[in-house]
């Protein structure tokens, strides 16, 4: 199995250089040159637990690993000691549908079940391709990927990570996670700016080429945990496929909150590798870029961009469709890639929507996310975060309006208690200004969810990482962290 560029320049690489470089060097992502099928019956996947349902899909996208050098990066990644459930994601059913609740891991939000196995299939990639230098993770953070990505390469040998987040543009939980995180190479700063500056600054750093060579001879490589890596892609193939093993069911939708596209594409795949799957549902908020390309063909960036209580979904560029436009429009691709940097559109055509005709867009906004909290909450008993509220209103729009009545799985993305005022919002606003402490334990007893371990430990914990700078000054921050003269850089 080899990986190629989107954008069609450069030959094919096996996944180990693929991970490493995490783009290709055309600007565009890696694809696998075919999506393979599962060559165990699902009957057989349905006896395996979630580490040989892991190693049964992995090994077929990561050909250049050994069984061995695999197994055991899944089974440091996927452990008791790094999610609170055996079963590693929970499948349950509530009012007639199902939760794929896939927000048990340490920072209680879907991106760990990626984040958990990055940093073992890095450092192994790195081996593999013969890379001396330790590797430097920069990543820019809206909140979720930040603080997962920080305990996935916490302590982890061989590399440092350094994340950026805008300094008063994150959920109260998520800067605490951030701040208070252990391990002597991770480093957290917060930048004066909002998420699009912080992840602006990122990109230029990586495209600087004299810094890059700087850090070279000083034994430093750059590389980047954001989810347009495969390392992050294929690991979240796993769980479409173990959920609908779980099941069995003769077809299968699966209803997704979906930003930057990164987890619904794992579901498509999930899909050409063999689950039956009749439709998958791209679930949106205010910021319904996707919806409408789905319905009209036309990606549209030019347009106001709304900050809503599902700040993860909040994104306009969605990098990961380019994979999907990929399938349809392959070598013309780089160009409408062209048109969507240069003026923040492009238009496919009819016979490529054709083939997309598995999914179907959807979006809610902020008062139709809420009354979904509140009017399941009411039915139930269960509490949704303001993510899963979003794919959840979209679901029953979808059903009241086609009647479909295949059987359907929402993925879970997040904990209601990483967005514990928002939540409270809706259940006990009385509550909703209260100190975490009281607002944690508001929210318990309305749920009577457990409290995830995640919030338990933040509440007291020290604030190790109180740096902050102005967004010109990133590249200083770096030089200073890895104890390079400014002087020598010049
Ligand atoms: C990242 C995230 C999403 C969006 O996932 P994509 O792969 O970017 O589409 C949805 N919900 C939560 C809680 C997230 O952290």
């Amino acid at each position: 199995m080899f990986y190629h560029s989107t954008r069609g320049k450069g030959g094919a690489v096996p996944a180990s250089k693929a991970i490493l470089e995490g783009i290709a060097p055309d600007g565009g992502l890696y694809v696998p040159s075919e999506i393979p099928k599962l060559d165990v019956s699902m009957e057989a996947l349905s006896q395996m637990d979630y580490g040989q349902v892991a190693y049964e899909v992995m090994k077929l996208f990561f050909t250049d690993f050994t069984k061995e050098e695999l197994q055991a990066c899944i089974q440091k990644a996927y452990s008791a000691e790094k999610f609170d459930i055996e079963e590693i994601v929970n499948l349950t059913e509530q009012g007639g549908v199902y939760f794929l609740e896939l927000f048990h891991g340490e920072t209680i939000a879907f991106k760990d079940m990626a984040l958990s196995i990055l940093p073992h299939l890095l450092t192994l990639s790195a081996k593999k391709n013969d890379c001396k230098e330790e590797i430097v993770i920069l990543t820019a953070t809206s909140g979720d990927t930040g603080k997962a990505a920080l305990a996935g390469f916490s302590d982890v040998p061989g590399t440092k990570i350094i994340v950026y987040y805008p300094k008063d543009g994150v959920s109260r939980i998520q800067e605490k996670q951030m701040v208070t995180q252990e391990g002597e190479n991770t480093h957290v700063i917060g930048i004066l700016g909002n998420f699009d500056d912080a992840q602006n600054a990122v990109k230029e750093i990586f495209q600087d080429e004299d810094l890059k060579q700087q850090l070279l001879e000083k034994g430093y490589r750059f590389s980047s945990a954001n989810s347009i890596n495969i390392g992050r892609l294929i690991p979240q193939i796993v769980y479409y496929v173990y959920a609908y093993t779980r099941m069995l069911w003769e077809k299968i939708n699966f209803v997704v909150p979906t930003g930057n596209f990164g987890n619904i594409l794992a579901a498509h795949y999930a899909g050409r590798m063999g689950v039956p799957i009749h439709k998958l549902i791209c679930a949106s908020n205010e910021n319904k870029v996707l919806y409408d390309f789905f319905d009209s063909g036309i990606y549209n960036r030019n347009r106001t961009f709304f900050v809503t209580s599902s700040p993860s979904m909040d994104i306009l560029i969605s990098s990961n469709l380019e994979r999907l436009l990929y399938e349809a429009a392959e070598e013309e691709t780089a160009g409408f890639m062209d048109q969507l940097k240069n003026q923040g559109s492009y238009e496919i055509r009819d016979s490529m929507k054709e083939l997309f005709s598995d999914f179907v867009g959807g979006f809610a906004s902020e008062e139709e996310m809420e009354e979904s909290i509140l009017m399941f909450y009411r039915e139930t008993g269960y509490v949704m975060d303001p993510h899963t509220a979003v794919a959840k209103a979209v679901y029953d729009k979808y059903q009241k309006e086609t009647g479909d009545g295949t059987m359907t799985v929402i993925a879970s993305t997040a904990s209601p208690y990483k967005f514990l005022q928002s939540v409270l919002h809706v259940l006990e606003p009385s509550k909703e200004d209260a100190g975490d402490e009281e607002a944690v334990r508001s929210l318990w007893e309305i749920s009577k969810v457990t409290v995830p371990n995640a919030v338990m430990e933040i509440m007291h914990a020290p604030t190790l990482h109180n740096r902050v700078c102005e967004k010109t000054e990133l590249k200083n921050t770096i030089l200073d962290l890895l104890n390079i003269s400014k002087k020598s850089y010049l």
